[in-house]
């Protein structure tokens, strides 16, 4: 297995950042943190499917919450998808991605050349009007399957 360059947090460096933002360890915060450890990159309904199996329901509308202020304290990040679902991601820091454009699935792609020679060659691009904040890319595939014969 290719090891992270960014690891995900542990349940105890998630304490610590939430309390940096000044938000309380609720049970249902670490919950859904422990759900993402697990899902990396997930929709509020797939943390509710997963806590609700583990036997620690917490309902989808607190999960959406829960994710939409941690991504506001860029504790999390959101993702976007092509099925008008809001996904999270519990890595907020700039990393490339594989869409899965059928299943809706992320992937994170270790590529940190891919993502120099982009920065760069938009550091001589100037769109005018406009000042680039951030990079996110997004590689959209869909799965290959081997066609069955008759
Ligand atoms: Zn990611």
């Amino acid at each position: 297995m290719v090891k992270l360059r960014h690891p995900i947090p542990t349940l105890e460096e998630f304490r610590t950042q939430l309390r940096r933002h000044g938000l309380r360890a609720t049970r249902q915060r670490l919950l859904v943190h422990e759900a993402m450890m697990e899902l990396v990159h997930a929709s509020a309904e797939d943390v509710q499917i997963l806590l609700f199996q583990r036997g620690t329901p917490v309902n989808t509308t607190t999960v959406y919450n829960i994710l939409s202020q941690l991504a506001d304290e860029h504790i999390y990040n959101r993702r976007p998808s092509g099925n008008n679902i809001m996904y999270f991601d519990v890595d907020p820091r700039r990393h490339l991605h594989l869409y899965d454009r059928e299943n809706h699935t992320f992937r994170n792609v270790e590529d940190e050349q891919l993502s120099l020679l982009v920065a760069q060659q938009l550091k001589r691009r100037k769109f005018k009007g406009y000042t680039i904040e951030d990079l996110d890319i997004q590689i959209i595939a869909k799965p290959t399957r081997k066609k069955k014969k008759l």
